[in-house]
């Protein structure tokens, strides 16, 4: 029986991410690069179902191949609610049940949906009641991308992109995500990202350790308007994913000439995330991108983050 069916379980779902701007600054000495960035939640989630149990473990289904993701002490599911568990002394565990819908190391947080999902259905499931600030806090503990997922919506990440703001954002907006069945790992284009910039050497000033969103990215999420967003949105990492990953130029043409606004590698990528003018120019550029052979699918934000289901 799945856990999914189990009358005692928390359901909880968290939505992925699309970086809409994401300005990647200096390392700092302990190896983080500054960041500017602004996340905006779509409707492609992670289910999360949380049972009783006497010690900690998780399963993981959906369309996913499971060797990609560990079932071990690195998943960040698993991690959440044992940081939860030893932050309010409790003595129970957990069997967790994690339905993936968003893409593993796609560039979209799944993993940090995952954290943040299992940290709330946890804190139900134990009646632990910890409260927003302290949940913010764990979920701080456990990844840059994790406190984002637990309120969603749209906002701006400065620091190391864990220092949350929420960014006004009108309406919605309409994406089509180009996903790849193979994932790209985080920092492995973070070092690309500085290998080109070595290259560059000393012609290049230094990366700037403190970093700002640029002004016209923020009121074109105000105002909701799509158009110009498009023009303002950008990746300092989709070169390294491109020079990881080659083909991803090509795609990111090919959606454009569907008919998208423009197009971005989502975060670290693979996965890349077109804007289209509305849902109906949306799914024209959907089906324009699976008729080429492409994985495409139609997605919407801002949505809200965590959210109890039962
Ligand atoms: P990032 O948040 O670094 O941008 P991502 O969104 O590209 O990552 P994720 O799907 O979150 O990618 O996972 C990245 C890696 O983390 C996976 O390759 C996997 O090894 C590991 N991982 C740990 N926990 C999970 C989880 N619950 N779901 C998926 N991957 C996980």
């Amino acid at each position: 029986m799945s856990f999914a069916q189990r009358s005692d379980a928390v359901h909880v779902r968290a939505p992925g991410k699309i970086n809409v701007y994401l300005g990647v600054g200096g390392r700092h000495d302990d190896g983080y690069h500054a960041l500017a960035t602004v996340f905006q939640a779509v409707s492609l989630y992670e289910d999360v179902f949380a049972s009783p149990a006497d010690d900690f473990s998780v399963t993981v289904t959906g369309n996913v191949d499971p060797a990609t993701v560990p079932t071990d002490d690195r998943n960040l599911a698993i991690r959440a609610a044992k940081l939860l568990a030893q932050a309010t002394g409790v003595t129970a565990g957990v069997a967790l049940e994690l339905r993936k819908g968003v893409p593993v190391a796609g560039g979209m947080g799944g993993g940090s949906a995952d954290a943040a999902a299992a940290l709330v259905a946890c804190d139900i499931l134990w009646g632990t009641d910890v409260g927003p600030a302290r949940l913010h806090d764990l979920a701080a503990r456990l990844g840059a991308d994790v406190p984002f997922a637990l309120h969603g919506g749209t906002a701006v990440g400065t620091g190391r992109g864990d220092r949350l703001t929420p960014a006004l954002a009108r309406g919605r907006f309409d994406w089509v995500l180009a996903t790849s069945p193979e994932g790209l790992s985080t920092p492995a284009i973070y070092g690309r990202l500085d290998q080109m910039r070595d290259e560059r050497g000393a012609l290049a000033d230094d990366p700037p350790l403190s970093l700002d969103v640029p002004v016209p990215v923020l009121q074109a999420l105000r105002a909701g308007d799509a158009g110009d967003l498009a023009a303002a949105m950008l990746n300092d990492l989709e070169p390294a994913a491109i020079a990881e990953r080659p083909e991803l130029d090509l795609i990111l043409a090919e959606g454009v000439r569907a008919g998208a606004l423009a197009g971005l590698v989502s975060g670290s990528g693979p996965t890349i995330a077109f804007l289209c003018a509305g849902p109906d120019a949306a799914r024209v550029v959907q089906e324009e991108l699976r008729a080429m052979g492409r994985e495409a699918l139609h997605v919407h934000g801002p949505v809200p983050g965590a959210t109890v289901i039962s």
